[in-house]
């Protein structure tokens, strides 16, 4: 097939009749999108801990009340593999990476970075980024996050 769709690999039409609208859906819902992407964590207002996802209760000191925080969209490599063996469908190898936002532990892939263990360091520099996951049958775009070198 020798189309537009040939040059494109970064976003996976659904079917032929799929037509962006212009509408975004997040993957995750702690990632906002609009103008400046960015992560929000739930923040504990008694010790300051965050977490992506929803708790009852802050795991570090039981505290109940939490405010959305944004998390800065800059931080540095803590912690990084290279994930060569994926479920079917998952293009390997990818690079699965920690990254540290400013003091907020955060797990993305790093992307547009080749997966290789002398392109990829520790302390490394990354910034937050965004890419499409596909477009669905009414238009609706799924965007994912990953972390790119600066
Ligand atoms: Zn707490």
């Amino acid at each position: 097939m020798d189309d537009w769709r040939s040059s494109i690999t970064t976003v996976r039409v659904v079917t032929d009749t799929a037509t962006p609208t212009g509408a975004q859906v997040p993957l995750v819902d702690y990632l906002v999108l609009g103008a400046h992407p960015h992560l929000e964590a739930n923040r504990c207002m008694s010790c300051g801990a965050r977490f992506f996802d929803r708790r009852n209760a802050c795991a570090s000191c039981f505290g109940t009340e939490f405010e959305r925080v944004a998390i800065a969209t800059e931080g540095t490599v803590r912690a990084f593999t290279i994930v060569t063996f994926a479920a079917p469908g998952v293009p390997v190898p990818f690079v699965s990476a920690v990254i540290d936002c400013d003091g907020t532990s955060v797990r993305g892939n790093l992307v547009n970075v080749e997966p290789d263990p002398s392109k990829v360091t520790l302390h490394m520099p990354v910034r937050l980024t965004t890419y499409s996951m596909g477009i669905d049958d009414n238009g609706t775009e799924a965007v994912a996050f990953g972390f790119e070198p600066t």
